[in-house]
């Protein structure tokens, strides 16, 4: 159905916001209607709030987590156990792991798992990078804290195979979180639970 938009501004700022996830057309016209009601500052604010984010943020050249600064906060806090490295998919996990106040490691963010269907294969990911850091000595413990997916458990085992060689104690997280779930959606209990009883990787599924 073509709707038709008493402005040509208007249609194209629609148009940008029902991009976004989640984001229906009649979603994006209620919110960008209230942007239009606010005063111009705020509405300024807004939207460098955006081209700033995205042309200025960094990610940890250790641990590629998103960061202000070249090392992040967590690699550079020298309170946190540098010995152990916690083996997440994106940023959101790390959030979450944080939350749950269980764990004083530090963290590899791989950016996904391996997922032939969606095109992601090992090299597209932050996994030559975490054998880097194991090789370089003063790591005793990876933790992998990956989805309870098919995609994650590959992820799992294909790193066991890099690592399985190399002077590591290699972990996996508890699977108090039931399969399909991801780190995200877990209570910070329940994820807090699953980081403490973490358990030998041994390849096996
Ligand atoms: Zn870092």
């Amino acid at each position: 159905m073509n709707q038709q938009y008493p402005s040509i501004l208007l249609e194209k700022a629609v148009g940008e916001f029902s991009k976004l996830p989640g984001i229906g057309r009649k979603t994006a016209m209620r919110l960008v209607l209230h942007l239009l009601r606010q005063d111009t500052a705020t509405v300024e604010a807004f939207g460098n709030s955006i081209i700033t984010l995205k042309r200025e943020v960094k990610y940890c050249k250790v641990c590629h987590n998103i960061s202000d600064t070249e090392i992040c906060q967590i690699c550079s806090n020298s309170q946190r156990d540098a010995s152990t490295v916690c083996v997440v998919e994106n940023i959101r996990d790390v959030m979450a792991v944080e939350a749950t106040q269980q764990y004083r490691g530090i963290y590899h963010v791989l950016g996904g798992v391996i997922s032939p269907m969606d095109g992601v294969g090992p090299s597209d990911l932050q996994i030559e990078s975490l054998v880097q850091r194991v090789a370089e000595g003063g790591i005793n413990e990876v933790i992998l804290a990956l989805s309870t997916t098919m995609e994650g458990d590959t992820t799992n085992f294909y790193i066991y195979r890099k690592l399985e060689k190399m002077n590591v104690k290699l972990s996996v997280i508890a699977r108090g979180i039931s399969v399909g779930d991801e780190l995200e959606y877990a209570d910070e209990v329940t994820l807090g639970r699953s980081i403490v009883n973490r358990t030998l990787f041994t390849g096996t599924v």
